[in-house]
């Protein structure tokens, strides 16, 4: 293909919905095909919550981003994250919502104990990055903050409202930083240096520093997740995979390994590219769809 043409889009994927795939192909078929509704939680509202206020922090002066700041960003950012989703509300009754903020704030907390933000300047927040492949395979994610150094160096964190990774759930994580790295890789033409998990649950990082042949390999497993994808659309046929993975599915209900019948697969409908404002909703969206694989 010369350097002007451009790959007909074949389909996209998400760091997530590979990560479902490699798990459960019936979980990524009942999530990404059927769309179907999950169970939200108090955590992953905070998340969205913590997530909120990380952000936009950087709209204030360096020198202004103190915790207290941070902390008085809190209450308004809920009113906004309501306002833009109505079921967020919803999701704390029968709760004390002065502990749950409480714990937000815990979480900010945790945040300051890890970073500084008046000596950090983000290239980006809440980057919404798509990368094509030759393949036509479309490559999206949400990239919660690109630090670009003087000499062009890039640093890619992604913020998890939960503690560190554990045991089992390694792989995932591993897996969406390469996926992350990979896409910074195809998009800009440089291998980002550092890509870090930040753990707001118990203040810790985790950090991965790729190199070409991780990130050539990573593209290599990606195209082999789409191309098992595309077989699974074709025939219908997305087997279980009962595992770890079932104790976060909401869909035992639905899954033969529990007793349940699938539904018929739904005929396929496209989805529309996002705005700013659009990537907060969809990033809502997810909380009240994935709770637990959203971050
Ligand atoms: S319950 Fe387990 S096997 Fe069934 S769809 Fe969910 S993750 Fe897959």
């Amino acid at each position: 293909m010369s350097a002007v043409e451009t790959p007909v889009v074949v389909g996209s994927l998400s760091p997530s919905r590979a990560a479902d795939f490699l798990s459960c192909a019936l979980m990524y078929r009942f999530r990404t095909v059927d769309r179907l509704p999950e169970p939200s939680s108090p955590d992953a509202v905070r998340g969205s919550l913590v997530h909120k206020v990380l952000e936009d922090i950087f709209d204030l002066p360096a020198a202004e981003r103190t915790r207290e700041r941070a902390h008085a960003m809190i209450v308004p950012a809920w009113a906004a994250l309501q306002e833009a989703e109505p079921r967020a509300a919803g999701i704390l009754d029968g709760l004390d919502e002065d502990a749950w903020l409480r714990s937000a704030r815990e979480a900010v907390d945790h945040w300051f104990e890890l970073e500084d933000p008046t000596r950090l300047e983000p290239a980006e927040r809440e980057a919404f990055v798509e990368c094509l492949l030759n393949s036509g395979l479309m490559l999206r994610g949400i990239i919660d903050r690109i630090d670009v150094a003087p000499d062009g160096a890039i640093r890619i964190t992604d913020y998890k409202s939960g503690n560190a990774v554990a045991e089992g759930y390694e792989a995932r994580a591993l897996f969406q930083l390469r996926f992350y790295g990979l896409m910074i890789w195809r998009t800009r033409g440089v291998i980002p240096k550092v890509i870090r998990l930040v753990y707001l649950g118990d203040s810790q990082i985790v950090s991965y520093a790729p190199d070409e042949a991780d990130l050539r390999a990573t593209e290599r497993k990606v195209q082999a997740i789409w191309a098992a994808i595309t077989q699974a659309r074709a025939t219908g046929d997305y087997q279980p995979s009962p595992g770890r993975n079932c104790d976060w599915c909401a869909h035992h209900a639905l899954c033969p390994v529990f007793g349940g019948t699938p539904p018929p697969i739904p005929p396929r409908r496209p989805r529309p590219p996002l705005s700013r404002w659009a990537r907060l909703r969809a990033r809502l969206r997810q909380v009240f769809s994935f709770s637990r694989s959203s971050g």
